[in-house]
């Protein structure tokens, strides 16, 4: 397990802090939920707990396929899990007994345009699971914050009620448990596990995709917590109709309930999330550097936690002072070429023109006739998804236009991509025409 932890997570740190502190690092002991490692002194304890926990935890629920803890005990790496007093340490580390993480509540939970309803439905699902939106289907990219509010679904009912039961699950572990109960010929486990619970939150449910037997488990099981009014939470990476091969009543069923998109976040979120995590791991930060990082992080909440982590621990490892200067020297690194170079509002204009077969002077003109205000208004959408220019800006690029006629437009292509699949791909092909030329 932890080869496989530490594989993933070295991804995320660079080379010189894993020769350093991950050397000397061993696993001792692991169990169903638990993973206890151990390092040679206090100092790399304390080191690699404030600098490295929050991604090995990550990393390690998704190795396990579940909620787990991580151990960090000081001890020689020869004599693994031996003494008293390594035993001591690792009670001392442990986790409160607790099934779901402090890590991921909603008061953690930074709410910004991009995550403000997908905030507001699964909060309102925790206060009153069951009543009022059942299931709660979120889905939204990478690293958007599905697993954190799901998560914060678990910890708040349980904080209100600990007689509650609930179970978060991956679909990964779902399709699992589902496998072998079948191989052990032991459905009733299964059934226990799954429909004898008050909330059921699963995650990543696009890994239904193409499992005909695993959908037909997972329906009973969603029709028997249904109909008992139990609270259904689900994630996925895109919305239940762009799942190819899911069942059509699995998708009606899912709409039965609230079907809602978590949006990457806008700039001003970026800073504040990571204004929080810096409060969150007492870490001390110019703004200004915040702010740089979130400019150049845009599409993925973990990578932008990410690129702050490692900037923190290069400063630390090299004695350096953090400053822009040195996060744009990490992040240069890091940050493959394309993601670091802006796209300028003009390109997009220029990519739009050449899909739609217009004139820029049409595109930003005041015709109203659809053939230029369709492709206006997609150009105006990317301008808000791909640069982080205001909306007045954006406004002022297209003819003077004002900011809510941006909005308007930004709003009413965001819809479109949901409930039609030809606008989806199109813009999908659009943004990845874009990306290319930058
Ligand atoms: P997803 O499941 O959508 O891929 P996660 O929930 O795992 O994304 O989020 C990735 C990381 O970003 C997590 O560490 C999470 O705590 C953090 N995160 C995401 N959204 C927010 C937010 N709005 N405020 C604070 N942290 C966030
Ligand atoms: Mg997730």
């Amino acid at each position: 397990v932890w080869a496989e932890v530490l594989d993933r997570a070295s991804e995320q740190i660079d080379v010189s802090s894993l020769r350093v502190w991950f050397e000397g690092i061993r696993p001792v002991d692991v169990r169903e939920d638990r993973l206890e490692i151990s390092v040679p002194n206090t100092f790399a304890k304390e080191y690699i707990e404030s600098r490295f926990r929050s991604l090995l935890e990550e990393v390690l629920d998704s190795v396990m396929g579940r909620e787990s803890s991580l151990v960090v005990s000081v001890g020689s790496p020869a004599g693994a899990g031996n003494g008293a007093s390594d035993g001591a340490e690792s009670v001392l580390n442990a986790r409160a007994p607790r099934s779901f993480k402090a890590k991921y509540t909603f008061d953690t939970f930074v709410i910004g345009a991009g995550n403000r309803f997908a905030h507001a439905a699964t909060l309102a699902v925790a206060e009153t699971p069951g009543v009022v939106y059942n299931p709660l289907f979120i889905y939204g990219g990478v690293g958007l914050g599905k697993t954190h509010l799901l998560r914060a679904v678990g910890h708040y009912v349980e904080d209100q009620d600990p007689s509650m039961r609930i179970r978060y699950v991956t679909c990964e572990q779902f399709t699992n448990d589902f496998i072998n109960s079948m191989r052990d010929n032991s459905p009733l486990d299964f059934q226990k596990r799954y429909r004898e619970q008050d909330v059921l939150l699963v995650d990543d449910i696009q890994f239904l995709e193409n499992k005909v037997e695993t959908q037909e488990a997972f329906f009973h099981t969603f029709n028997a917590l249904y109909e008992e009014n139990k609270q259904i939470v689900i994630a996925s990476d895109r919305h239940p109709k762009y799942i190819q091969t899911l069942e059509n009543r699995l998708v009606s069923r899912f709409e039965w309930g609230l079907v809602t998109d978590i949006q990457p976040p806008d700039l001003e979120t970026r800073i504040a999330i990571l204004r929080k995590k810096a409060i969150m791991d007492r870490l001390e930060v110019d703004d200004e550097v915040l702010t740089f990082i979130a400019s150049k992080v845009s599409t993925n909440i973990r990578e932008l936690e990410g690129a702050l982590v490692r900037i923190l621990a290069y400063a630390s490892l090299y004695e350096r002072r953090v400053s822009v200067a040195l996060a744009e020297e990490v992040l240069k690194d890091i940050l493959p070429d394309q993601a670091y170079r802006e796209i300028p509002i003009e390109l997009i204009q220029h990519e739009v023109c050449r899909y739609f077969g217009i004139a820029k002077a049409d595109l930003v003109g005041q015709s109203r006739s659809k053939g230029f205000a369709y492709p206006r208004q997609v150009a105006m959408y990317l301008s808000r998804e791909l640069t982080d220019e205001s909306l007045p800006k954006i406004g002022k690029a297209f003819g003077g236009r004002d900011h809510s006629t941006v909005m308007h437009a930004t709003a009413k292509i965001s819809r479109l991509i949901n409930s039609d699949r030809d606008a989806f791909n199109q813009i999908h092909e659009l943004t990845s025409h874009v990306k290319s030329k930058r």
